[in-house]
């Protein structure tokens, strides 16, 4: 597949181009009354809220199969997690890489839920010994087990601005106590549980994001994509127990690499610098093993 055609939104008979973000492209029926949308994941990458060139080869079918994967998961056992996946059918020619799903009214929130400490809140604990503002115990290290998963809201910045990291207080005022607290406590219970099914593969899930909207009964379902490699951070985790750098510890099935590549090569200022191929293709390998060593 070409990385080239995964940039642009492709003509799918009976569909309209709707919209694109970073990463998806969505379709809505050339139907008004259907009120069913196509979620196409396309081999785009972006990293620090830029898109990057060029695509990761496959990405997009490996996004969706993770995010099929998991929807399914979650939506069976004691305590089900509704989503927006509906049946029915799917263009050939994004068949291993659209989801067909129901047009909700998506909630501004980011759900991001962190159960170890790397990243943007790695940084900020060794500024302030908080992760967005909630304070930590002294002596963490980089990629170390916080003692409570933590749920860490951001505000969905509209299109071309960036996440803002926000209290639960803030969500409390943007979408109302009651739906801040039902996102919370399902957030914390979906990264409970996905990180238990993780653990019995060998993998960490360090942290992700989630995000949600509201059906026409207003029911909230899990949206977008979850536990994919974009949207979370997966480890290694015999690497974990057993390395002793923050590299080695954090052996990544995630974007990470991208994210790495781009802080050494790039000051996030103008245009990102185009990725090497090397890069490129370490990213395309870990998220093909991931998908293999969960779902296998
Ligand atoms: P942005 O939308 O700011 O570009 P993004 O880069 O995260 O953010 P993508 O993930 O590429 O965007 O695009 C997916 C878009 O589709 C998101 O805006 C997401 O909120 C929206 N979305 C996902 N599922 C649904 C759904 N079931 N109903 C309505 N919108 C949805
Ligand atoms: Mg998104």
């Amino acid at each position: 597949m070409s990385t080239a055609s995964a940039s642009a939104p492709l003509e799918l008979s009976g569909w309209r181009h709707l919209y694109s973000g970073k990463v998806r492209d969505l379709y809505a029926p050339e139907d008004p009354a259907d009120r069913r949308l196509l979620v196409v994941a396309s081999d785009r990458v972006s990293a620090f809220d830029f898109a990057l060139e060029p695509g990761i080869p496959e990405k997009g079918a490996l996004l969706t199969a993770l995010s099929r994967w998991w929807f399914d998961r979650l939506a069976d056992g004691a305590d089900p997690v509704s989503n927006h996946l509906v049946a029915g059918a799917i263009p050939a020619e994004v068949a291993d890489r659209a989801m067909l799903a129901m047009s909700l009214e998506m909630l501004p929130i980011e759900c991001v839920v962190r159960g170890y400490l790397t990243g943007s809140g790695w940084a900020e604990y060794q500024q302030s010994g908080t992760v967005c503002g909630i304070p930590l115990p002294s002596g963490l290290q980089n990629g170390d087990r916080l003692p409570e998963p933590l749920f860490t809201p951001a505000y969905k910045a509209p299109m071309g601005q960036h996440d803002e990291n926000i209290t639960f207080e803030r969500t409390a005022e943007l979408v109302g106590a009651e739906r801040a607290t039902q996102l919370r406590d399902v957030s914390l219970a979906v990264y409970r549980r996905a990180a238990a099914i993780a653990e019995e593969r060998g993998l960490i899930l360090a942290d992700t994001k989630f995000e949600f909207g509201v059906d026409a009964d207003g029911v909230l379902r899990l949206a977008d994509e979850v536990l994919t490699s974009d949207s979370s951070r997966y480890w290694d985790a015999e690497a974990w127990r057993t390395g002793s750098t923050p590299t080695e510890r954090m052996a990544s099935f995630d974007k990470q690499i991208v994210r790495d590549w781009l802080s050494a090569h790039w000051d996030k200022q103008g245009t990102p610098p185009l990725l090497p191929a090397e890069i490129v293709a370490q990213t395309a390998a870990r998220y093909a093993e991931l998908l293999e060593r969960l779902t296998a």
